[in-house]
């Protein structure tokens, strides 16, 4: 599994920066985007292919977040695109996708499907997704993607010796738990360990906040917004500082922080001098920053 992050300034482009969004390339191939911001599609070239984007996942609809989205589908479109794209939005936004769809000659020759994304899991095939709320001042969310937790093969002597056969393993398998020659045998005793599916939170734009789903917890990354290192930039702005984000990785017990939606004020040296003072494991990401999982 890859992250790859597509754009990450705060509002507008820069020379070193395209707005807002992270491609998650799965383990089958499959590509997923987290926000969708104006010249998206052109930081994608050579690195994720359009047609293998199954889902794009909106934290929320200001500009820098969505702007790529029209562009991307027409080339989608021009592909030749036959399946189906799911875009998760927050609640109450449906009615603004459909205007930011209305603009003049703009269709699509597959089927897209704008999903309003409530607090509560998704779960698809091999992954899930947890939408929670956060605070920027409009409807705004952040997802935890994790991927299912995966058992290790069946010991086949012990299975053997034990007396477990054909059907028995799905049965094994669904229940938990079977009953061979009057003995209850569980899945964990002939099985490998249980592998934890790693996990991703991203935070998309918001102030700091303290209530997070229990899914979030012990994340492998955490992608925060870091707008601001100084806390007199950040006013009433519903932004992060970077002292904020180190705190709520610690928080959440993130195994890496990566700080982004960096402001145009900063360079990025001077992000990364105050992450060091708070937090060891935060990096500052940059545009084409690929993260191995
Ligand atoms: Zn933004
Ligand atoms: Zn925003």
């Amino acid at each position: 599994m890859k992250i790859l992050f597509l754009g990450t300034s705060a509002s507008k482009p820069t020379s070193e920066r395209n707005p807002p969004s992270v491609a998650l390339q799965y383990n089958n191939g499959e590509f997923m985007l987290f926000d969708c911001g104006e010249g998206t599609q052109r930081q994608m070239i050579k690195k994720v292919s359009p047609m293998k984007i199954s889902k794009i996942f909106i934290t929320h609809l200001h500009a820098d977040h969505i702007m790529g989205l029209v562009g991307l589908i027409q080339s989608m479109k021009l592909n030749g695109r036959t399946q189906l794209l799911e875009i998760f939005v927050p609640k109450d936004t449906i009615v603004h996708m459909k205007t930011l769809f209305s603009i003049p000659y703009f269709s699509a020759d597959f089927e897209i499907h704008v999903i309003e994304a409530f607090d509560q899991k998704i779960e698809f095939d091999g992954y899930w997704i947890r939408p929670f709320p956060v605070s920027h001042g409009v409807p705004a969310i952040g997802y935890v993607f994790g991927v299912n937790d995966a058992r290790g093969k069946f010991n086949k002597k012990l299975c053997d010796e034990l007396g477990i056969k054909g059907e028995m393993f799905s049965s094994l398998e669904k229940k938990g738990t079977i009953e061979v020659n009057g003995k209850i045998i569980s899945i964990d005793e002939v099985t490998g360990k249980l592998r934890r599916g790693k996990k991703i939170v991203y935070t998309g734009d918001t102030e700091k906040i303290e209530t997070f789903p229990e899914e979030a917890y012990n994340c492998d990354v955490l992608i925060h917004d870091s707008t601001f290192i100084s806390p007199d930039d950040k006013k009433d702005t519903y932004h992060s500082t970077v002292k904020e984000a180190c705190e709520v990785a610690q928080l959440l017990s993130a195994k890496k922080l990566v700080l982004t939606h960096i402001s145009q004020r900063y360079e990025t040296k001077e992000v990364e001098e105050e992450s060091k003072k708070y937090c060891e494991n935060a990096i500052v990401a940059e545009d084409f920053l690929e993260i191995n999982l």
